[in-house]
This record gives structure tokens, C-alpha cells and sequence, in this order.
């Protein structure tokens, strides 16, 4: 029988097969990003969240949850003006650790 409707579906995340290795790296290479507490001050100042959806907090949540295409899209709309980092209670460098997730998606891991 059709109802006119269908169910959504399931946006459950399944944490132990997802692909967390990026953020795994990420985690070597800048451990305060392990520190965040997801408190939504760098989205909250951010310049380009508000046209863009850019948020440093959905990038490292993003990241442990293995959405690494959603990402890497979301990147691209960062203008690396260093807001977020002054108004991080963990005092975590989001520029630099934004420039190092750049860098992973770009393979150039070595170089860092
Ligand atoms: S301001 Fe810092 S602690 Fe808060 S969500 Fe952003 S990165 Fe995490
Ligand atoms: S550096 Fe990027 S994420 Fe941080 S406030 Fe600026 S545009 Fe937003």
C-alpha cells in the first residue's frame, strides 16, 4: 500500500567500520585536535559559516565519523582568516590544524 511518505534513511554511523585514519593523522600531527570539546565558538565567529556551512568543529566531528568527502568539500569555502583560532577556549590553532587536514587530503603528509 503506497502512504504517500517514505522513511528517511538511517543516519546511524556504524564507528568501528568507518574510515577514521585521516583523523588519525590529523591527531599526530596536531593533538590539540583531540582536545576539542565542541563547543561551536569557531562556527559561531567563522566569516564564511554563515553563506558556506564552514564550521572547524563539524570538520574534526566530520572527521572521527569518517565523513571525509563532506569534508573535503567544506574546505574549500575556509578564507584561513584565523578567527576561530582567537576565540578557541582550548586554545586549539584551528588555522594551522585546517592547513593540516589541507595537506593530508593532499598527500603531502611527508612534507608536514
Ligand atoms: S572553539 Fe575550539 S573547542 Fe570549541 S568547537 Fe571550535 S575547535 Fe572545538
Ligand atoms: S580560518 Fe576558516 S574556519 Fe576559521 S574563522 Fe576563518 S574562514 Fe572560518
Amino acid at each position: 500500500m503506497d502512504f504517500g511518505f517514505s522513511l528517511s534513511p538511517s543516519s546511524a554511523i556504524e564507528l568501528d567500520k568507518v574510515d577514521k585514519s585521516l583523523f588519525g593523522k590529523l591527531s599526530r600531527i596536531e593533538p590539540g585536535a583531540n582536545t576539542c570539546i565542541a563547543c561551536g565558538s569557531c562556527s559561531a565567529t567563522c566569516t564564511a559559516s554563515g553563506y558556506s556551512g564552514m564550521s572547524v568543529r563539524k570538520l574534526l566531528l566530520g572527521l572521527q565519523r569518517g565523513r571525509n568527502q563532506e569534508i573535503e568539500r567544506m574546505l574549500s569555502n575556509c578564507m584561513l582568516c584565523g578567527k576561530c583560532t582567537m576565540v578557541c577556549p582550548r586554545g586549539i590553532n584551528t588555522r594551522r590544524v585546517i592547513l593540516t587536514v589541507c595537506r593530508l587530503y593532499d598527500n603531502v603528509e611527508g612534507e608536514l
